[in-house]
């Protein structure tokens, strides 16, 4: 029996029953990345040593009999931004090739001290910037449907290795839609909680008040249930959110009891959004949300089109705050403290220079070069200022249409996974690929991404949002559509095969 493309209910079942044990299934997984990862290059390093000592520990605990976590056993990859103490995170970028960090982020500590095995930590566009993983200092990682093509991105690595099946919980992060925008290129579930949902302690950050944590999995129900251990306040985030400000509607564990009663989402009011869906998308992608409509009206929701003209601002408001923060996150990388440094330098200002300089790649030069100049002394208030303000109105857009409907839909991207190169030389292009995701990030909405259908053998998703804090429907409305179509239960076909190998 093959151990690859489990559920974390699967994998729960195999060590209860001692079909398998955690060691197994890890072992499993690395003979797998060993032989297909060359031609996907989803991972930057894999942390053999520390999996196996945590699947050991989960076999002890089925050994002895005890209770198990939530997520014993269950391979997990993370991606380079978010920190695993003692192995290197690179941010996909030169200039962070030999950091290490020295404590685990709180997202990757709750999931370890909740059972997952941590399999490597995977291949991402150079500090989370991109829509296609060509950005990564290291490798581009290819799409496991077809290796021609991209993965999405910025998160591209995990959402290969989650559709590739070389770990059953993907972690990624979204800013701008890094891991809505690669789950629908991948065809896998990709969910971007809440801001402040998930603790952002130990992820390093792109641009702090859009960046969000979340999972990639092959189904929703994994999706809750990576959800509900890591949605935890932290003291060291100051901006996640209180436990008592959560509400007590919003707790995923007991979604998890809930989810047999999912039978229809009757009394569900659903927008579908018009400033996104129609012109400017693909065909293919179209024809596939329409016919996700007729399934949600099917399911018993009552679907209308609800107009949010502010939408079309989300795209440059975006360029303008993202590049801001980046500007100056990146501002800690100097060549003092962390990462590379020019040691030839003659003096401190040329090795800042150099380091920098050497360091970092064209698209983090673009940001900080753009980034500086809207928060410069004149143009602050012409650029920043006035992004920040239609950031607010956009956000009372969606306050407005939550008054009316339980969510929103559209498309997760305008396309399909698209070639290797088709949009590298035009940066405007490459930013197109987020303009349905990037919304969500801006107005710190819980958002998902779903299969919901596939044009010319590549996958395309359908994207739910919601009120802040409404995480919880947002998941069920997900959770009814899945179980009312087939898509998220065809694998690539590089899963495929290994689900048919012999163990
Ligand atoms: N493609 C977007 C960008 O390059 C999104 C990035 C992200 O979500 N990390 O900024």
């Amino acid at each position: 029996m093959s151990l690859i493309g489990k559920s974390i209910s699967e994998i729960n079942k195999l060590l209860m029953s001692k079909e398998a044990s955690a060691v197994d299934i890890a072992q499993a997984h690395y003979t797998y990345i060993e032989n297909s990862d060359k031609s996907t290059h989803a991972f930057l390093c894999l942390t053999k040593d520390l999996a196996l000592k945590q699947a050991k520990q989960v076999d002890s605990l089925v050994a002895a009999g005890s209770m198990l976590p939530p997520l014993a056993g269950v391979p997990l990859a993370v991606k380079d931004v978010l920190c695993v103490s003692n192995y290197p995170n690179t941010c996909g970028s030169k200039i962070l090739e030999n950091f290490a960090p020295i404590y685990d982020a709180t997202a990757v500590k709750l999931l370890f001290e909740a059972g997952a095995v941590c399999i490597g930590k995977t291949n991402c566009d150079e500090f989370a910037m991109g829509s296609s993983n060509e950005n990564s200092a290291y490798a581009k990682v290819a799409n496991p449907w077809n290796l021609d093509y991209v993965p999405g991105g910025s998160s591209g690595g995990s959402a290969a290795a989650c559709a590739a099946g070389y770990a059953t919980i993907a972690l990624g992060t979204d800013t701008g839609g890094s891991v809505r925008q690669p789950a629908s290129l991948c065809g896998i579930v990709g969910m971007k909680p809440t801001y402040g949902l998930v603790s952002r302690f130990g992820l390093i950050a792109l641009a702090s008040s859009l960046d969000h944590v979340g999972p990639f999995t092959r189904g929703v129900e994994d999706a809750i249930r990576t959800l509900a251990v890591m949605a935890k306040h932290d003291p060291h985030d100051s901006t996640s959110i209180p436990e008592k400000s959560r509400g007590e509607e919003n707790n995923l564990f007991s979604l998890l009891n809930d989810l047999p009663k999912i039978k229809n989402l009757k009394g569900l009011k659903i927008g579908v959004i018009k400033e996104l869906t129609g012109e400017g998308n693909e065909p293919g992608v179209e024809a596939a949300i329409n016919k996700a409509i007729e399934t949600l009206t099917s399911l018993g929701a009552k679907i209308d089109t609800v107009s949010m003209p502010k939408v079309k601002y989300a795209l440059p408001v975006y360029y303008i705050l993202n590049p801001a923060e980046a500007s100056s996150n990146l501002a800690r990388y100097d060549g003092v403290k962390y990462g590379i440094r020019d040691k030839d330098a003659q003096d401190l200002l040329s090795m800042y220079l150099s380091t920098r300089q050497t360091g970092f790649g064209a698209e983090p030069k673009r940001r900080i070069m753009l980034g500086t100049y809207v928060l410069s002394s004149g143009y602050y208030d012409a650029y920043y200022k006035k992004a920040q303000r239609v950031r607010r109105l956009l956000t009372e857009e969606f306050n407005d249409v939550f008054k009316s409907h339980d969510l929103v839909i559209c498309p997760t991207s305008p396309t399909t996974a698209f070639k290797f190169g088709e949009r590298t030389d035009d940066p405007l292009k490459m930013y197109m690929a987020d303009i349905a995701s990037i919304p969500a990030d801006l107005a710190g909405l819980p958002a998902i991404s779903v299969p919901c259908g596939f044009e010319n053998s590549m996958p395309i998703g359908l994207q739910f949002m919601g009120a802040p804090l409404n995480d919880r429907r947002v998941l069920e409305a997900a959770y009814a559509f899945e179980k009312a179509t087939d898509f998220a239960k065809k694998h690539c076909p590089l899963l495929q095969q290994a689900e048919l190998a012999k163990a």
